[in-house]
């Protein structure tokens, strides 16, 4: 029967040691969460800024709500679009150096419409194999070719690009690797793009807030301006809030208004949010001096790291992978550091490579320099041969 089925598979999951678990906290995000009835040091959030729980933001979603009321009401095409949804957008287009913004619930949205509407059955998508889930999915309703290349492998890009037989070209690429942390080779990628008349598609999320001249993100960072640029930012990590957006030349976002179907099928977000937001983009673009102690916070992690013998990754970004390798041996840590109160992710296959299990640290403006010293105390040294 239909439920035995699923019984088993469970059972199966279980087996393998592939069972996930959600934890509830009872306080709000930060650096020192109460969780399981226990205070925990986390290194868990992509609250990069330490935006989730900040007091100017906290007053700016009641403040929207009080104006703007609590929901939306319907979707953005029928009657749930307000003034304050165009206000963001322009903010948006704006902050990014584009022409044009459209903003969506959730970023995974926003990707399956980047992704699933600029590109359709003759045409062809390729994507870096570490590319964020949604960003596959979106490939995947395209009905595109979707032909993955090596993590950050451009000669093999070059080549996809060179013999495909398709249409239509969209380069798709993370710009920050979530469980990676490192950069996409941008600039290269948009060489790439503008020599194969392909468009780039450019995932955000960990770049905006962070990277760049006042956090412009990623396109900032790297200086770069083109019409073939689509850019999507998500506005629940350094934000601090929730929500996303897409960006770039205005036709390509006319299209995505008419066509999207993870924007015209669903509700639209609340204008409280889209008022709170506002407030957030001005809070990042002010937050110099979270970035410079970020930026501080990483290289005191990496070099406590290395020297304690652990092995790192190639990222400047908060996200700060330890490679351990096997799945038993990388949970066991993560439970010894739970044990000790401090929490941090442990990443399995398939999220990442088989046999590079690891942790992710992912740091932020709001953790002290002694909440580092403390990961790093109760981490201790990598045994040898371990
Ligand atoms: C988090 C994330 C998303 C999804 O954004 P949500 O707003 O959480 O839905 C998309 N891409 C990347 C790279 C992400 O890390």
């Amino acid at each position: 029967m239909f439920i035995d089925d699923l019984r088993a598979d469970l059972d199966e999951i279980d087996r393998l040691g592939l069972v996930r678990h959600r934890r509830s906290q009872q306080s709000p995000c930060g650096p020192h969460v109460l969780r399981d009835g226990r205070e925990y040091l986390s290194f868990c959030s992509n609250d990069y800024l330490g935006l989730a729980a900040a007091p100017a933001l906290v007053d700016a979603l009641a403040e929207g709500a009080r104006h703007w009321g609590a929901g939306a009401g319907a979707s953005h095409l029928v009657s749930g679009h307000y003034a304050v949804h165009d206000e963001l957008e322009r903010a948006l287009a704006s902050f990014c150096g584009c022409e044009r913004a459209i903003s969506f619930s959730t970023g995974y949205m926003a990707n399956l419409a980047a992704v699933g509407t600029l590109a359709g059955r003759s045409d062809a998508i390729f994507a870096d194999r570490l590319n964020h889930a949604s960003l596959v999915d979106g490939a995947l309703l395209s009905r595109a070719r979707l032909c993955r290349y090596p993590h950050l492998d451009l000669d093999h890009l070059a080549h996809q690009l060179a013999t495909t037989p398709a249409r239509r070209r969209l380069i798709v690429s993370d710009t920050v690797f979530s469980m990676d942390g490192d950069l996409a080779p941008v600039p290269q990628l948009l060489e790439l793009a503008e020599r194969h008349d392909a468009l780039l598609v450019l995932d955000d999320a960990h770049g905006l807030g962070v990277l760049g001249p006042e956090g412009r993100g990623s396109l900032a960072h790297f200086d770069l301006v083109s019409p073939r640029l689509v850019l999507i930012g998500t506005l629940g990590k350094a934000a601090g809030l929730a929500g996303a957006f897409v960006a770039g030349q205005a036709d390509v976002i006319e299209w995505l208004l008419q066509k999207a179907r993870s924007y015209i099928f669903t509700t639209a977000a609340p204008p409280a949010l889209a008022h709170a937001l506002l407030q957030a983009l001005d809070l990042i673009r002010a937050a110099d001096s979270r970035r410079a102690a970020l930026r501080e916070l990483v290289a005191h992690l990496r070099s406590g790291l290395r020297a304690g013998g652990w092995r790192t990754m190639d990222s400047a970004t908060p996200i700060q992978p330890v490679i351990v390798g096997g799945n038993r041996e990388t949970l066991a840590l993560s439970r010894s550091l739970d044990e000790a109160g401090v929490w941090v992710p442990a990443i399995r296959p398939p999220t990442v490579p088989e046999g590079s299990a690891r942790l992710r640290i992912s740091l932020s403006a709001a953790h002290a320099r002694a909440d580092v010293d403390r990961l790093l105390y109760v981490l201790g040294r990598r045994e040898a041969g371990a």
